[in-house]
């Protein structure tokens, strides 16, 4: 069909480098590269300013990197089908490319309405997979085959040239307030193609040569960390991308001698297995979407159901638990929209067992507070540290030895927790509660006043959410469940 306008529907794909849609569209005809805002999406609980704020300025560089090669962006804001359909009116026959997207329900409901709508119009839509993630029927056993094969196949150069489809006005960016958000006040980290290309290159060459000893400890995983996820989380770099160029600096460093080229190996090996991660996860929520909202152990539901304390929640969630490294932790992430692993996972741990709080209400706002929310991570690991999967080992963090294992010197804690800045013994920095009377007087910082007291008990926290969750564990009807889920979503090695 020579006279069709190609469509290539942007979501979390925000780059022109290794795009496939982009590549076979641009081979075939005209195209008219797409981004739509979507009010509807903007409105779920796990889609905060932040996410906008960076989404937009991808959406500005890859504009500007299209128009270079004879078509800017086009961007709407409105609700597909519905910009599809005013597009179709205006250019006459369309053919429409996108990669695959493993979102959460609201997206996962708006890709099912194009579908539906491309196939009553007789549209043909090319969806192509992406991040490594098999859509439909597979076999678990041979999924990391799949991956190494998919990602080794030739990256995809991004095409010199568009045909474009001037006809079309590339239209204004929609604001915040187009899409009914607040402006965003949280200090995010820079995103885009070329920045993304920036921090890969500074983390394989510069940064991370202590990433294995540095990634628990919130504070040098700062930089230490490769600091990609937001990239990946809204394409401005493709995963495959990511292991070419991770695995040619492994070649680089083949025949190279001493602790500094150890160190990078042993970082790199770190590395390749997250990244084999960051799919290994998605894959769980692309195969059962439900445990978007559903416990993998539909009996694990019942657990906190009737015990919601918005008090608890309240607390946690601003960084006023009495726990300072919670509350660090917490307020850092309200602040940047970043945290390393140990931390979020000890946050979530945190408001599970501690505050015996049900995951399916808090996971959604945890979620968009992370500025690189990928909701097939975020969903199965929020379900892990807050044991309903049935199958792995119950693990609660102690907030006050996690502090000072991965803050000895207490300079996070200060830093976040300003209330506990004036504390000179970095003992009570992790326990403030410690202090006598008149030390907290001296220190300006008055447990109860100037400071929350501590909002739970965490040893009794930690026997009631060990024993609750063993016994359920031990029902023989949740057993043969775990079996299955073991079958469906267990790691193969
Ligand atoms: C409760 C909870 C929720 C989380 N939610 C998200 C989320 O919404 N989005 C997100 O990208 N990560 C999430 N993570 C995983 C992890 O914390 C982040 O990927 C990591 O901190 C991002 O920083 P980085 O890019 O510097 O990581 P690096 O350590 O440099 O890792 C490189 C990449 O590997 C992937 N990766 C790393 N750790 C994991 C992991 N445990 N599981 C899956 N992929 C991983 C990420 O894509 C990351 O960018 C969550 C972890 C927990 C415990």
């Amino acid at each position: 069909m020579p006279d069709s306008v190609h469509v290539v529907w942007y979501k979390r794909d925000l780059r022109v480098d290794d795009h496939r849609p982009l590549a076979e569209a641009a081979e075939r005809g005209p195209v008219l590269p797409l981004y739509v805002a979507e009010p509807s999406i903007a409105a779920g609980d796990d889609f905060r300013p932040r996410q906008w704020t960076l989404i937009r300025e991808a959406l500005i560089e890859l504009r500007a990197r299209l128009a270079k090669r004879g078509q800017p962006l086009v961007v709407r804001c409105g609700e597909m089908p519905g910009v599809l359909e005013t597009l179709h009116e205006a250019v006459g026959p369309l053919r429409l490319w996108a990669h695959e997207e493993t979102g959460n329900e609201r997206t996962f409901a708006r890709d099912r309405r194009v579908r539906a709508w491309a196939d009553a119009q007789d549209i043909p839509f090319m969806e192509v997979p992406s991040r490594g993630v098999i859509r439909g029927p597979h076999d678990r056993d041979h999924w990391s085959d799949r991956w190494e094969a998919y990602m080794d196949r030739p990256l995809v150069h991004p095409p010199e040239a568009l045909a474009p489809v001037p006809e079309i006005d590339p239209g204004p960016m929609p604001t915040h307030a187009d899409l009914g958000l607040r402006p965003s006040t949280a200090a995010l980290q820079q995103i885009g193609e070329a920045e993304a290309h920036r921090t890969l290159d500074s983390f394989l060459y510069d940064r991370g040569r202590t990433y294995r000893r540095a990634m628990s400890k919130p504070g040098p995983a700062t930089t230490e960390c490769s600091r990609m996820s937001v990239h990946l989380a809204y394409g401005t770099i493709s995963l495959r991308r990511m292991v070419y160029e991770l695995r040619r600096r492994r070649d680089e460093l083949q025949g190279q001698r001493g602790a500094a080229a150890d160190d990078r190996r042993k970082a790199l090996s770190s590395f390749d297995s997250r990244l084999h991660w960051h799919s290994h996860f998605t894959q769980k929520l692309e195969d059962a979407p439900r445990i978007e909202t559903e416990s993998y152990i539909p009996a694990f539901d019942a657990l906190r159901a009737d015990d919601w304390d918005s008090e608890l929640y309240e607390a946690w969630l601003t960084g006023h638990t009495g726990f300072p490294m919670v509350d660090a932790c917490m307020r850092c992430l309200r602040t940047t929209g970043w945290l390393n692993f140990r931390m979020r996972a000890m946050l979530c741990s945190f408001a599970a067992y501690d505050c015996w709080l049900d995951w399916r209400r808090f996971a959604p706002t945890y979620g968009g507070l992370m500025a690189d929310y990928v909701p097939g991570i975020h969903y199965p690991q929020v379900q892990m540290q807050s044991g309903t999967t049935g199958i792995n080992q119950i693990r609660i963090y102690n907030p006050v030895k996690q502090g000072k294992e991965q803050d000895p010197d207490g300079s996070f804690i200060r830093r976040w927790v300003p209330e506990l800045a004036r504390l000179e013994t970095t003992e009570y920095v992790h326990e403030p509660w410690r202090m006598s009377p008149i030390e907290q007087q001296a220190a300006g910082c008055v447990v109860g006043t100037d400071y929350p007291e501590r909002i739970v008990d965490h040893l009794e926290a930690y026997h009631h959410a060990q024993d609750t969750i063993r016994t359920l564990r031990e029902r023989p009807d949740v057993q043969e469940q775990a079996e299955r889920i073991l079958q469906q979503h267990g790691s193969r090695g």
